[in-house]
């Protein structure tokens, strides 16, 4: 079976517990404003162009080729983190994603996810998988149509499955200025929250800056519909305000 990655990550600490390898998946369905992995949203290899010249971005591989390379590193890792799949959106490309897990050996996995993917995908890589990090963005439908380009309806169904399964998860949620960042919208999460079986910790991500520069290379164009000079709003209290386990990162 084989998948196209784009980037394998070694020593990443904030992809979940301890030291990590984070494999980054080509292709994803949504189109958020703020993304900064546009490299990351075409499905197929892509070609970037810069002034420092061109760069093949994705590779084909086997399940078998990538977990081969991250067993390499399980006597590091075993002990000490694990293996994050990461993206894009690595449900995108689920049954590969669920192969490599496969054939991974006593290696900690967690998922970073958007959580948009068909129910079956998802239960079954997260049903794998020993951590979830899952991302919410808008809870308004009609907002996260227009900042994302899709209906936030399955992302919803599958959090409630996730919440379901028995898989510890953890919610992230970045904080885009003027969009997700709002009192409105973090209220609106922690409610939301609240109501999941277990009341899953919280994270909210400071929104990155260096989401802009990569955007020319892809051949797209970096044009923010949002203030990104902006501070962050970074209120926990809503979370706090509901007992959550909130903490910014
Ligand atoms: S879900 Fe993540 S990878 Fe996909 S467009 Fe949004 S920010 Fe980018």
């Amino acid at each position: 079976m084989t998948g196209v990655v784009f980037d394998i990550r070694e020593w990443t600490v904030h992809d979940g517990p301890g030291l990590r390898t984070t494999v980054f998946l080509k292709g994803c369905p949504l189109r958020c404003a703020w993304c900064h992995n546009p490299e990351g949203l075409s499905p197929a290899p892509q070609v970037l162009r810069s002034a420092s010249g061109e760069r093949l971005v994705g590779r084909t591989c086997t399940s078998a080729e990538l977990a081969s390379i991250l067993n390499r590193q399980a006597p590091l890792l075993r002990d000490n983190g694990g293996v994050t799949f990461s993206g894009g959106e690595p449900l995108l490309q689920a049954a590969f994603v669920a192969d490599t897990i496969r054939r991974l050996e006593g290696l900690h996995v967690a998922l970073d996810t958007s959580g948009y993917a068909p129910e079956e995908d998802f239960r079954r890589v997260a049903g794998q998988s020993h951590l979830a990090l899952f991302d919410l963005k808008l809870m308004d439908a009609q907002a996260h149509r227009r900042w994302t380009g899709l209906d936030n309806r399955p992302i919803l169904r599958n959090l409630a499955v996730l919440a379901e399964m028995g898989t510890p998860f953890v919610i992230r949620v970045a904080l885009i200025p003027g969009v997700t960042d709002t009192d409105e919208n973090l209220r609106a999460i922690a409610r939301h929250v609240c109501a999941l079986p277990g009341r899953p910790p919280v994270e909210l991500l400071p929104y990155n800056r260096a989401a802009g520069a990569k955007y020319a290379a892809c051949g797209l164009e970096w044009r923010p519909p949002f203030d990104e000079t902006a501070a962050p709003n970074a209120n926990l209290q809503p979370f706090l305000d509901l007992n959550l386990n909130a903490t910014l990162a």
